[in-house]
């Protein structure tokens, strides 16, 4: 079970500044906190490392908001040649499905195949880069990929093996499935619903193990010089100094941007842009039969059809883009997207009507003059910018990275950090689980007696107690405490969150403003779930704990408004 108390101990967002204006120097810097920052942050703190980390928005904000929530070893990076990524990817993807079960779950996987044969000799061209043609692979090159699939991960294989059914049996199990396939192939991949979560307790749980670890959300790093970053309180608008012996640039998409900032002229990246649609579909959500249906469409782009707790996820482009900040949804990959379940599900009719919401994000690939977005390298590396150029210290920027291989890659670059600093690995993390993952009960009837004690111990019901569980895992029961300590009542519009819930996460989840808790501290916003009223109702209730006037509530209001409009291109009603 959780530790409560940690709760009490940690510093909050006014102390933490305060310790940097009077303590500047630090031995390691991280800029950016989405997934790879904070991964690196948590190697450091687990270490004994005195580490700050920034965030110019919110955490996980950024590319890590907008991934396909897949755990996966990248099925289609074989014919990259990429056998190491996907080596590394399959173990940790595992790894994850054991320390954070709550939220990291077994994902059926069915991928449907048009033709038997085809891909035969494009694959193995494009493996030797003497072809860039996207092409549709066929049921042969499919196997063999899903036989290699098991192979890397036979002395570790906590999920079944794949599996080929016949048109007749695939149509049993998928009616509604284009009847012009020849066969599916069935395999496991993970699967992520909160990935917002999952990195926030993985930063708290960084910062309770080592109180020289702190990490701040609406803070960025805007000058570098001599041997100090300057940083700017995106709050208050303050600007101060911290003299860091290390700067990891884990900025993502905007790692050039953020060398550039700190006087470093860099081309690391060259990001693409992908967009999913979320949809209401009873339909379509019964046709997937709790499979991910994924496949690559014959201009290469990966499709993929997701069963995403009652409403399902649709996606994805693959477009290169200069500038993350213009990412957006567009009209023309909603008609792209909407077309591409037809050819899955020919009989299902999915539109406008049906998007909840719509997310995009730009991925950190390295720069590249690869022909086609689907053939740049997706392994990670760390790109070293040693002290020079008006900064006196090195810059170790984090390019690439996927989800599933966060933590390898955070130990990749805590193993370098460490060695600059002359110090060496105390804490492996490989089989620490994490935030509500711990102790976490593993078998149904397991889960059935922890949360009837749950249920017991709080005074709460049956249900409530299974969708604390549901949402929060083990975390479920210091969240049931605190709602319990005093009168709490549903929201009015949302009656299955509490009021004292949504105060637990304001107090406790670093949250700055009311976008945090709609968009990454809850899944309201991803399942489309948010209204006007809904808005105006959370902030009202977070008055108290955030010290708002009503103005500074009318100004929350506005804002998630206008992130929902321009982020991510939908109105709210
Ligand atoms: C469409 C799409 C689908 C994907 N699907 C999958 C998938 O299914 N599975 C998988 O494993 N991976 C997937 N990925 C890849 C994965 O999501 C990303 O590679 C990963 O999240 C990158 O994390 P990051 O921490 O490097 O970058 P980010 O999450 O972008 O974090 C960088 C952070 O740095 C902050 N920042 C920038 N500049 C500054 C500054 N000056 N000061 C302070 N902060 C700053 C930004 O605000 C941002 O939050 C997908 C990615 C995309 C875009």
């Amino acid at each position: 079970m959780l530790d409560k108390d940690k709760f009490h101990m940690m510093l909050n967002r006014p102390d933490i500044l305060n310790r940097i204006r009077h303590n500047p120097e630090i031995s390691v810097l991280v800029i950016g906190g989405g997934i790879n920052g904070i991964a690196t942050f948590r190697e450091l703190a687990l270490q004994g490392i005195d580490v700050l980390l920034v965030e110019k928005s919110d955490f996980c904000a950024g590319a890590s908001a907008g991934s396909s929530h897949m755990l996966h070893g990248g099925i289609r990076y074989l014919e990259n040649g990429e056998f190491r990524l996907v080596r590394e990817a399959l173990h940790e993807r595992n790894l994850m499905i054991e320390n954070a079960p709550h939220y990291a779950k077994p994902l059926p996987t069915t991928i449907p195949i048009f033709k038997w044969a085809s891909g035969l000799l494009n694959a193995p061209l494009k493996f030797v880069r003497l072809s860039s043609k996207p092409a549709e692979r066929g049921a042969l090159v499919i196997k063999i990929g899903l036989m290699m699939y098991d192979f890397f991960v036979r002395k570790h294989q906590i999920m079944p093996r794949h599996q080929v059914n016949l048109k007749a049996k695939a149509l049993e199990k998928f009616p509604h499935l284009n009847p012009e396939i020849v066969c599916t192939a069935t395999y496991y991949d993970g699967f992520m619903a909160y990935p917002e979560r999952l990195c926030l307790e993985l930063l708290l749980d960084a910062e309770a193990a080592n109180e020289k670890a702190v990490a701040l959300n609406y803070v960025s790093a805007v000058h570098g010089a001599g041997e100090a970053v300057t940083l700017k309180d995106e709050v208050s608008g303050e600007q101060f100094e911290v003299k860091p012996a290390l700067v990891v640039n884990a900025a993502g998409p905007w790692i050039d941007f953020a060398n550039r900032a700190m006087q470093q002229e860099t081309r690391f990246i060259g990001g693409t842009k992908g967009s999913h649609l979320v949809v209401d579909h009873p339909e379509l959500l019964k046709a997937a039969a709790g499979n991910e249906i994924f496949f690559e469409n014959n201009d290469g782009r990966i499709v993929l059809i997701l069963p995403f707790l009652d409403r399902v996820m649709l996606g994805t482009t693959d477009i290169p883009i200069d500038d993350p900040d213009q990412a957006e949804c567009t009209e023309d990959e909603v008609d792209y997207i909407l077309h591409l379940v037809k050819k899955v599900f020919p009989t299902i009719h999915v539109d406008r009507s049906h998007i909840v919401f719509k997310f995009t994000g730009v991925r950190p690939l390295p720069a590249s003059d690869a022909a086609t977005p689907g053939q740049i390298s997706r392994d990670h590396s760390i790109r070293v910018t040693e002290a020079g150029n008006g900064v006196n210290y090195p810059i170790f920027s984090l390019v690439g990275g996927k989800w599933t291989t966060q933590r390898a890659f955070g130990e990749q670059v805590a193993d370098q950090l460490l060695q600059r600093l002359g110090l060496s690995r105390k804490v492996d993390t490989k089989h620490r689980a994490f935030g509500g993952g711990k102790n976490y009960p593993k078998s149904d009837v397991e889960q059935r007696r922890w949360i009837q004690q749950l249920q017991e111990k709080a005074g709460i019901s049956a249900e409530r107690a299974q969708t604390l569980f549901d949402r929060y895992g083990t975390y479920a029961e210091a969240i049931a405490a605190f709602c319990t300590a005093e009168q709490d009542y549903p929201l009015e519009n949302m009656p299955d969150f509490s009021q004292r819930e949504i105060i637990f996460l304001a107090r406790n989840e670093k949250v700055v403003h009311v976008t945090d808790i709609l968009l990454r501290r809850t899944l309201l916003g991803m399942l489309g779930k948010l209204n006007r009223k809904l808005v105006q109702e959370i902030a009202t209730v977070m008055v108290e704990e955030m010290g708002w006037t009503p103005l500074d509530v009318q100004r929350e209001v506005a804002l998630a408004v206008e992130t929902v409009r321009v982020k991510h291109n939908m109105e709210l009603v």
